[in-house]
């Protein structure tokens, strides 16, 4: 910070003003959370001014030699981790992950088979503007209106229907835990391959707190920085030593150019912190967390989609408590609270996706910062005021101070 300032003074202070903003609120968006020092140093590091088109051994540009140990670390690294074969580092976020991913697997115009993002999907599993709708034909199971999980009877009927050359799971909003025994059965009987997008749960099943996807999965794909605590970025991994080789193909040349190096160093120093047995109780403690955050809100008088939660997140459904709050409202009066969410449509929601009826609220970043069951009661207290506050902006600007008074218990790693 001490060149910006000097250089670039407005850039300097903004960013100066979100460590303050960080510090100040409770972070409670799912998929986020707060990163080591150790990982930010690697990102910010002179990583950045290399070209290193190609794979360790195999490059473009000459003065590589550093680049391909520290590539080879990371997949060294993430194969540990998550117990697999092969391991591609490059991709620069989740979606970029999906995207070679699929390009491995199928050819324009191929079937897959998905949950959509209304029901907690990912918009690249096959939203029509993206180009999982725009290249392949995405079809849709969908989750079971009386157990708001997913319905296997529906996922094996579209199967056997459609025969889709990919099954995929792995969500952005499901709360429970995915059986990807039960998604290998069904697509084994149709032929399918079966991928796991395992972005949001990623540090949980690194940590042992969900079960892992290997070895029912043909391809896994997560992104590095939400319960994985690494930088900005995505990962995919196979046992399959042909699916290794086209997964290679489509990230480069397919569809990158050059990896960003700094990040792919990134990702080796959080794998690395990922690997310690200290990650193991933080996967927990996010759990537990979480756990404790659903139990008070429904003591609070909430619904939550599916009852509860078995991971990190919950899908809060606002209309049992007001049947006039909104999700919008309620991230917005939650927000001036300095409490910090996202509105989630909840299954079968009457409001449009712009506004829901719904609030999804994750564990992994408050966990970062330290906090416990205990200190998980308290915030659901804030969370109910807040939304009670909604039409009165003095008591939501003094919960916030109350909110900042809590974070300064709960210092940012560093
Ligand atoms: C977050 C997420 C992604 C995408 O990650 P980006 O890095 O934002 O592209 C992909 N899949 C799922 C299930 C996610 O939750």
């Amino acid at each position: 910070m001490h060149h910006l300032e000097k250089t670039d003074p407005r850039i300097a202070k903004l960013i100066e003003q979100e460590q303050q903003r960080q510090q100040s609120t409770l972070e409670l968006i799912a998929s986020e959370n707060h990163v080591s020092a150790a990982v930010m140093e690697a990102a910010g590091s002179v990583l950045t001014n290399k070209y290193a088109e190609g794979y360790p051994g195999a490059r473009y540009y000459g003065g590589c030699d550093y680049y391909d140990q520290i590539e080879t670390l990371a997949i060294d690294r993430a194969k540990q981790l998550f117990n697999c074969k092969f391991a591609n580092v490059q991709p620069h976020s989740g979606a970029n992950a999906n995207l070679a991913a699929f390009m491995a697997m199928m050819k324009p115009g191929d079937s897959f088979l998905a949950l959509d993002l209304s029901s907690g999907g990912h918009l690249s599993h096959g939203m029509k503007l993206n180009t999982s709708a725009i290249f392949y034909k995405p079809d849709f199971y969908r989750l079971d209106p009386d157990t708001q999980t997913i319905d296997f009877e529906s996922v094996r009927q579209k199967a056997l229907q459609n025969r889709p050359k990919m099954i995929l799971c792995g969500y952005s909003a499901y709360p429970r835990i995915v059986d990807f025994a039960r998604f290998r059965q069904i697509a084994d009987e149709v032929g399918a391959l079966l991928m796991a997008d395992i972005a949001h749960i990623a540090g949980l099943v690194a940590g042992g707190a969900h079960p892992s996807p290997f070895p029912h999965c043909h391809v896994v794909t997560t992104t590095t920085h939400k319960t994985l605590r690494g930088p900005r970025g995505g990962l995919i991994m196979t046992n399959d030593e042909e699916l290794s080789k086209s997964i290679n193909r489509s990230v480069f040349p397919g569809s990158q150019g050059g990896p960003l190096m700094h990040i792919i160093a990134a990702k080796a120093v959080a794998f690395q912190e990922d690997l310690q047995p200290q990650f193991r109780d933080y996967a927990r403690q996010i759990v537990a967390n979480a756990k404790a955050l659903a139990g008070a809100l429904i003591e609070h008088g909430y619904r939550l989609q599916s009852g509860g939660t078995d991971n990190h997140l919950m899908l809060v459904d606002l209309r049992a408590r007001n049947e006039n709050f909104t999700g919008a409202d309620a991230e917005k009066a939650l927000e001036a609270a300095g409490i910090i969410t996202n509105k989630n449509a909840i299954l079968n929601d009457p409001r449009p996706p712009k506004i829901t009826s719904g609030l999804r609220l994750g564990t992994p970043a408050v966990t970062t910062r330290g906090l416990k069951e205990n200190d998980l009661k308290i915030v659901a207290s804030f969370i109910d005021r807040a939304l009670h506050a909604k039409e009165n902006p003095a008591e939501l600007t003094k919960i916030r101070g109350e909110v900042a008074e809590f974070c300064r218990r709960f210092p940012m790693p560093h």
